[in-house]
């Protein structure tokens, strides 16, 4: 009698002690994915895009979009955790569930459309074309056509080279690395966008390179959502507040050194 009620104490215990482990385990993968914590949102970005995402010498995120998101995050009521991530997994992770936004300089498409959701626009840019200084001969993507060309891989930059006949396009994780190569003499022209390319030019860091002739494109940068998400209108809402009340303007005086442009 003694012995069965020993085994159905053990099993009872092994039992809870089971169904514990297997709590603890679920509920630690769920902290780490979208959409566990109300109050907490996962977003994504890749932070090779100074001025808009970089990381610090001490790791911390930094940039134009880093610091829009956590003013959303204020306005909405949620605290903002950034994921590190590479640009063309962003989308996949939106669409997996594993992140609740991106944020990273990222051009709205209609491809991208189909698969995920944007937030209203924040941001003009547009591509524009980098060659090596003192190159007269590269002026417009026409002239582009059987040349060398570097860009970001997954981007509407690699996009548009991919289109030039008779181009050989190479693709790099992240924007730098695409005009270090180009700085390095191993391609004629990177296709990049042109905010991203003029500060790696003005902070220095890619040295014997010049942007030419006008934008190709013009683009707007949005905050991607999963398809249908709920939060798409309290970050336009957020949005828009920032825009009214002043700290957009500040946020972007911050980063870009002037007021700016109307929208
Ligand atoms: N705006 C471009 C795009 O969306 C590049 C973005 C980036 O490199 N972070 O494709």
């Amino acid at each position: 009698m003694q012995l069965f009620m020993m085994k159905i104490m053990r099993s009872a215990f092994l039992k809870n002690a089971a169904l514990g482990l297997l709590t603890t385990g679920l509920l630690a993968a769920c902290g780490g994915g979208a959409q566990s914590d109300g109050d907490v949102w996962s977003v994504g970005t890749e932070p090779g895009f100074p001025p808009f995402e970089s990381i610090t010498n001490e790791g911390e995120f930094e940039g134009f979009d880093i610091d829009l998101m956590r003013a959303i995050g204020e306005k909405a009521g949620k605290t903002i955790e950034f994921e590190n991530l590479p640009f063309d997994s962003l989308i996949p992770a939106l669409q997996g569930g594993s992140i609740d936004a991106a944020i990273s300089g990222m051009t709205i498409t209609e491809e991208r459309e189909a698969t995920v959701d944007f937030s209203d626009p924040y941001f003009k840019a547009g591509l524009a074309i980098a060659v090596e200084k003192g190159n007269t001969e590269i002026k417009t993507l026409d002239d582009l056509e059987g040349k060398k060309i570097a860009a970001q891989i997954g981007t509407t930059g690699a996009d548009t080279a991919n289109s030039v006949p008779g181009a050989t396009v190479s693709t790099f994780d992240s924007a730098p690395l695409a005009l270090q190569e180009l700085a390095n003499g191993n391609v004629d022209a990177v296709v990049n966008d042109a905010p991203a390319t003029l500060d790696a030019i003005a902070t220095g860091n890619i040295p014997g390179v010049e942007v030419v002739g006008e934008l190709l494109t013009e683009e707007s940068y949005g905050i991607a959502l999963p398809a249908d998400s709920e939060n798409v209108a309290a970050v336009n809402a957020a949005l828009a507040e920032l825009k009214t009340d002043g700290t957009y303007a500040e946020i972007y005086k911050k980063w870009f050194g002037v007021e700016p442009p109307a929208q």
